[in-house]
């Protein structure tokens, strides 16, 4: 049977899949909004180049963007050290631009401007330590540029304007990645202190449903139980059965072995019980010495044949290492579930079977007629 409890909420282990696809997505989106620009610079004629050029920059722009797409998609990306793939796509990212850059004769501004995008984008995973490495590779991609087209096209280019954008460039680049990195940090402490939070949450919730000294779940989450399993029943869906159970003379064991001996003797008796039940059924230390098992669409035969196996389980345990010749038994009542019931009448019946097999003689199971 599962005592880690069935309410847990599992952590969702996708979320960050969904968000790098997501923020994939919006890289292509970008460069497309890039490739749109670079289109309107061939339309009014900057673009040295021509169509042929244009059409050769967008395929290997797109299809760089749409392989990072596939590759998150598909889960390969997982693979990587660096799942989100965010510096590889940065690079992508300004190498494309420094291409346009290099075959557009007016308004290289308005592509640079691209930076603060691909920046921002960085926010999400990129550390200092990549934000540098991007921002060096467009400023000096950009001076790399500028040596190159005056070099071999000097004839629209004013190196005085050119390299004062440069400059303008490289000081908004830097601010840029101090910025990113700052913001990176505040995301990470942001996750990880959600994460911590969660992590609390599930103990919190994991120590209000379970027993400290027994971990079966405790009386407050199984009269929780109960009533669940009561809506269900009352809907047609399925029925149960109790099993209330009482080791037999448990006070003599205190006495003569102590009451550490009593606490090991009930955390055995816990092992047992809930390695002898189903998945579906549920157990819960009760009371004191005293343990209440719930088992899911069980007619009261069945649940008797189960009471029986259970007490027959700890009748055959022995102690060596508390006593030898110890022997602990336990009785127990048993009860159907009938409809329109409250939970506490299914309880007072299963009580009334408890208490008839301790009169008629202890380590016995009795049952209950409805
Ligand atoms: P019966 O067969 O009639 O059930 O006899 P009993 O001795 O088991 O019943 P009784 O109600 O007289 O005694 C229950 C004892 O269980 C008394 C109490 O000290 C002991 N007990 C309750 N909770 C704990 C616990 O957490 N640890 C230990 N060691 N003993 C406990
Ligand atoms: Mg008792
Ligand atoms: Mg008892």
């Amino acid at each position: 049977m599962r005592q880690d409890g069935s309410r847990r909420k599992l952590i969702p282990s996708d979320h960050s899949q969904a968000l790098r696809l997501r923020l994939t997505f919006y890289a292509l989106l970008g460069g497309m909004t890039h490739l749109f620009l670079v289109w309107l610079c061939l339309y009014f004629g900057f673009f040295r180049g021509g169509l042929k050029v244009f059409l050769i920059l967008a395929s290997a722009d797109l299809l760089g963007r749409l392989t990072f797409l596939a590759l998150v998609a598909t889960g390969i990306n997982l693979r990587f050290k660096e799942p989100g793939l965010v510096l590889v796509q940065m690079v992508w990212a300004t190498l494309c631009v420094l291409a346009a850059i290099y075959f557009v004769e007016y308004g290289r501004l308005v592509l640079l401007m691209f930076y603060l995008q691909v920046m921002l984008f960085g926010a999400f995973r990129l550390r200092r330590e990549g934000f540098i490495f991007v921002t060096a590779l467009a400023v000096l991609g950009y001076a790399g540029v500028i040596i190159a087209l005056t070099a071999y096209h000097p004839l629209n280019l004013n190196p005085r304007l050119e390299w004062l954008q440069w400059l303008g460039f490289l000081l908004i680049m830097c601010n840029l990645s101090l910025v990113g990195a700052q913001l990176n940090k505040f995301l990470r402490r942001y996750r990880r202190q959600n994460y911590q939070l969660k992590e609390a949450m599930d103990r919190i919730e994991e120590l209000a449903i379970t027993d400290e000294l027994t971990k079966l779940f405790n009386r407050r989450y199984v009269i929780e139980i109960l009533n669940e399993q009561m809506a269900l029943a009352a809907r047609g869906v399925s029925s149960f059965s109790v099993c209330y159970m009482d080791l037999d003379h448990f006070k003599v064991i205190n006495d003569t072995l102590g009451h550490d001996a009593g606490d090991k003797v009930l955390k055995r008796t816990s092992e047992l019980l809930a390695a002898s039940l189903r998945e579906v059924d549920r157990v819960a230390r009760f009371g004191g010495e005293e343990f209440l098992a719930v088992l899911i669409n069980s007619t009261v035969e069945r649940s008797r044949d189960v009471a029986e196996r259970l007490r027959r389980r700890i009748e055959q345990e022995s102690f060596p290492e508390l006593d030898g010749d110890l022997k602990v038994t336990i009785s127990i009542g048993v009860a159907e579930y009938q409809p329109n019931e409250t939970v506490d009448e299914v309880l007072k019946r299963a009580d009334q079977a408890l208490y008839q097999a301790k009169r008629t003689g202890r380590n016995r199971t009795v049952t209950i007629p409805a």
